[in-house]
């Protein structure tokens, strides 16, 4: 279809908007136009974390000679043409908005050929006016180069962020358009720094591997299959993420983010992962063009469907099932008890509901400030400290209350620059997204100041070579790829700081289901009472709960 500056009554009905925030909008407004060019090849390249210099060049139909001009005009598109077409939108655009926002907020250049031109057309744009046009030669299809982005709009470039977060939206962007379009080629350059490069293969999952490595994508999860409803990849329960920023949603091929599918692909993993833990997803689903609208949202990642609980279950219901089929029962080895002490470990039922030792027991987690001395009884269920207080007795959750003393120590550590550190043994290497590798490098004093030491390895690998004495026997790649998405999440620094005490606390913390010996419970009961927070864990769980004297009697009819 040519362009055509939409009628009015149709430019009504759309959600029109503000469609350049940040650099990432318009490398995903242009990757869009690629896409519905049929391109397979697209190459990104950005440079100043896309302030500079943004280029998108694909091998898709081309712009024709005499409508190139027109394509940046307000409301000028080839893809509807009537309020019937508003109703089944195909393509990813539809509001000829992106190519003249993009132009009055940068200088543009753009050369594109359509296979039965001989020579490319070239037109040159500041502030949205046409300063240059002319003839080139230029491979099929079409080139976009934004140059300064924002110059002439001060208080949008005061709200961007860091180079390297601009850089990293980026990433994270071209990222999920390569996993959804696994049949097109992607290739991303950085600061002239190769970020990611897919084959264009159509494998999914070998786009996984480019984009989360190797060990991640070998372990993942297959949902339904590639002609279902909902199909994809999930993570297993043991690759969990701090952040939900893992979740990739598309629909009919359109990348969204959507709570209500969020919550959906969560509701899957009930159970099965920690709170505060989310999963990697990658899922795709189909549904009719009538039952989703991409018309409420200038930036069109936001969707609305017709029938959300129906999608609701759907989508639980895929990934449940994958799971489930995956998971094979976990037998919890009954362990030796340490002499002189009640061990108790029940058998697990992973998906069963663990009922609580004291049910309907009116026990309440302490409020009080600081603790009074405890006397250590033993443990239940490897998980709980028995203790006994002035006034009753005291169960402490022991990772919990490890989290309480070991966070409290990485912040004293930090704020008196005393932080231990260990050298590693062998060197541990770490794989990264494209999307971490940015924040590696953004976050890399950070990461030092509490005792990490990286250095590059190759491509997207890393060597770590010293930890925070801390983290002795924690799982070291995780916390890191955990404190990398921390340092991603909005928030202050303080904030950002708090997240990453908080990973290396909870990292390093003995775990529910480890036997202690009286000595290390004794132990730990002195830790905690000497904390400024005792009663609970930096997530804001309780560490402990008491049963007064007065409840023990009354439960057992001694009094009323
Ligand atoms: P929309 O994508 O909503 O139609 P845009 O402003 O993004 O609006 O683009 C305007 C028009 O320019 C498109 O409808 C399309 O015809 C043409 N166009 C833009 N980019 C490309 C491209 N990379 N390849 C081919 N045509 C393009
Ligand atoms: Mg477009």
């Amino acid at each position: 279809m040519p362009i055509k500056i939409l009628a009015p009554d149709v430019v009504s009905k759309i959600a029109a908007g503000e469609v350049v925030e940040r650099p990432a909008s318009v490398v995903k407004e242009l990757i869009e136009n690629c896409l519905d060019a049929g391109a397979t090849q697209v190459a990104i390249e950005a440079r100043g974390g896309g302030v500079n210099l943004i280029r998108v060049t694909d091998n898709g139909t081309g712009i024709p000679a005499n409508e190139l001009e027109l394509a940046f005009h307000r409301y000028a598109t080839s893809k509807i043409e009537n309020m019937a077409d508003l109703d089944a939108i195909s393509s990813l655009g539809f509001r000829g908005e992106a190519l003249p926002s993009i132009a009055a907020v940068a200088q543009v250049e753009v050369l594109s050929r359509p296979p039965d031109e001989i020579a490319g057309t070239y037109l040159s744009l500041k502030s949205g006016v046409v300063v240059e046009k002319g003839k080139r030669g230029c491979p099929q299809g079409t080139s976009v180069t934004v140059r300064y982005l924002f110059r002439n709009v001060p208080a949008r470039l005061k709200f961007l962020k860091s180079t390297s977060t601009e850089s990293s939206h980026i990433s994270n962007l071209v990222s999920q358009y390569s996993l959804v379009f696994p049949e097109v080629r992607f290739s991303l350059l950085l600061d002239r720094r190769m970020a990611l490069q897919t084959s264009g293969n159509g494998e999914l999952r070998d786009v996984l591997i480019k984009v989360y490595g190797l060990e991640t994508a070998q372990a993942m999860i297959t949902v339904g299959e590639q002609d279902f409803q909902v199909w994809g990849f999930v993570s297993p329960p043991s690759i969990a993420r701090s952040s939900r920023s893992y979740l990739s949603f598309f629909v009919n091929r359109r990348w969204v983010q959507s709570r209500l599918l969020s919550r959906a692909t969560e509701e899957a993993y009930k159970a099965l992962l920690m709170t505060g833990k989310h999963p990697i997803a990658v899922l795709n689903i189909s549904l009719p063009s009538q039952d989703v609208d991409v018309n409420v949202h200038p930036s069109k990642t936001e969707v609305k469907f017709r029938n959300e609980q129906t999608l609701f279950l759907t989508v639980q219901r895929a990934v449940r099932a994958a799971l489930v089929k995956e998971m094979t029962v976990p037998q919890v080895m009954r362990q030796p008890s340490v002499v002189g002490v009640p061990t108790f470990i029940p058998e697990k039922q992973p998906l069963a509901r663990q009922e609580g030792l004291f049910e309907g027991f009116a026990a309440k987690p302490l409020l009080e400030s600081s603790l009074p001395i405890l006397r250590v009884l033993g443990q239940v269920s490897a998980t709980y400290i028995i203790t006994e207080g002035p006034d009753g007795l005291y169960l402490i959750d022991q990772h919990a209350a490890h989290e309480r003393i070991l966070f409290e120590r990485v912040r004293n550590q930090r704020a008196s620059r005393a932080v231990e550190v260990q050298g590693m043994l062998e060197p541990l290497t770490i794989e990264v997204t494209p999307h971490q590798e940015e924040m590696f490098k953004a976050g890399e004093e950070v990461l030092a100041s509490y005792g990490f030491t990286i250095e590059p390895f190759g491509s997207r690998t890393y060597l770590l070579r010293t930890v925070p004495a801390l983290l002795r026997g924690g799982n070291i790649a995780q916390v890191v790829i955990e404190i990398l998405d921390s340092l991603s999440e909005e928030g202050d620094r303080g904030k950002r700081e708090e997240r990453i005490a908080i990973s290396l606390a909870c990292h390093s913390a003995v775990r529910a289901g480890q036997v202690l010996s009286p000595e290390e419970m004794r132990q730990l009961v002195r830790e905690l009472e000497q904390t400024d927070s005792p009663h609970t864990c930096p997530h804001g769980r309780p560490t402990m709960i008491r049963f007064t004297s007065s409840q023990l009697e009354r439960e057992f009819g001694r009094s009323l």
